[in-house]
């Protein structure tokens, strides 16, 4: 997966994500990518969310919806990352993904579980 967030020089934020999906997968599984708030997810007034990794379960908790809700409170794009892994780690310990957060001021994060992640 591929997801990118940008912030425009008005100040606009808007994210994306591109998938090939799950290996194996089921003929005509949908998977996270195109969830709102599962894989992607911008509001202009707080910042943005990407993430990777396992959509069936991920798409179980919104984690970008929940990372972007958590900056909107106040909370810092790298502790909004991990609150979002965690809660799903706790539920599903063998869960592997990465979310990426990114505020409206350009300050970003991420957090993993069960892989190593990076992002550029
Ligand atoms: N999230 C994708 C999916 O489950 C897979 C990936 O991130 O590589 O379809």
């Amino acid at each position: 997966t591929i997801s990118m967030a940008v912030i425009d020089k008005m100040g606009h934020v808007a994210v994306g994500t591109s998938t090939n999906g799950a290996t194996f997968k089921i003929p005509g599984r949908v998977g996270d990518g195109p969830i709102a708030g599962s894989s992607a997810y911008a509001d202009d007034e707080v910042g943005a969310c990407g993430t990777t990794g396992d959509g069936d379960i991920m798409m179980r908790f919104l984690p970008c919806y929940q990372v972007v809700e958590s900056m909107r409170q106040g909370m810092e794009p790298k502790h909004a990352a991990k609150d979002a892994i965690s809660r799903i780690a706790r539920r599903f310990p063998d869960f592997v993904g990465a979310v990426v957060a990114v505020n409206k001021n350009g300050v970003h994060a991420g957090a993993c579980h069960g892989w190593t992640f990076q992002y550029s």
